[in-house]
């Protein structure tokens, strides 16, 4: 039998659903999302704000780090009285207080190749907020091997770039950015002004919900941002046959 919103989902998208992009069906498309989603902080802030506010099914946030005061200028999920708590609990808090129809799962845990199998079963979507490239090229090893959907956004300064990836449909992570042999973890806290993760984790929201109702994405494109001067590029990009997501 076909899912229809209740009444109370019918009020409390009611400005979304006026969108002739989304309506109704689009509302019950969003309501079924599944979202793993990889760290809490600059970029993960915005994107879980507005993709629990906009009615997906579940969000499960992994993020083993602790909220500091240092972090409050750009993560806006937080406040100064969480300072000290781990941001998994205090993210859960936050969006289930913003919004109790869609499930928080919150884990204070450290990712790697096999911590993050316990996190991909029936989701539809792996959205990268992590601030490392080694975690960047996990995510979207992981989305394809699982073919999984996958947003990945990176950022620095007034500076980011985000990409869509469809596995075994178009270019992946790897396609564009090649993989080094070794991370440099030695690299200190890099400069951002908090506008920059407000925006690129607010593209990732868009996106996920873009590619959940069919509309245009960034499916084989990266776009580039840039804050300083507002310049806005978006570069084609292709499947390479050489990369392991064509094997
Ligand atoms: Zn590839």
């Amino acid at each position: 039998m076909k899912k229809i919103l209740t009444e109370s989902q019918k009020k409390r998208y009611s400005r979304q659903i006026l969108s002739p992009s989304i309506g109704e069906v689009g509302q019950e498309k969003l309501s079924k999302v599944r979202v793993l989603q990889i760290g809490a902080g600059g970029l993960g802030s915005p994107f879980a704000l507005y993709i629990v506010a906009a009615g997906i099914k579940e969000l499960t946030i992994i993020d083993n780090d602790t909220l500091s005061i240092s972090n409050l200028q750009r993560q806006i999920l937080y406040n100064e009285a969480q300072v000290g708590e781990g941001k998994a609990h205090a993210a859960k808090e936050r969006l289930s207080n913003l919004n109790s129809e869609v499930e928080i799962k919150a884990y204070n845990d450290y990712l790697d190749e096999n911590s993050i199998k316990k996190y991909i079963k029936d989701k539809d979507f792996i959205v990268d907020c992590s601030d490392n490239f080694e975690t960047k090229f996990l995510v979207n090893k992981v989305a394809i091997e699982y073919n999984i959907k996958a947003v990945i956004a990176g950022i620095k300064d007034f500076f980011g770039q985000i990409i869509t990836i469809n596995p075994k449909k178009t270019a992946c992570y790897e396609c564009v950015f090649n993989q080094p042999d070794t991370f440099d973890s030695s690299e200190g806290p890099l400069p951002v002004i908090g506008v920059t993760p407000g925006i690129l984790g607010t593209l990732e929201a868009l996106e996920v919900i873009k590619t959940t109702l069919g509309l245009p994405n960034l499916e084989n494109k990266l776009l580039i941002v840039n804050l300083l001067d507002l310049l806005f590029n978006t570069i084609d990009i292709v499947k390479s046959e050489n990369c392991m997501c064509s094997k």
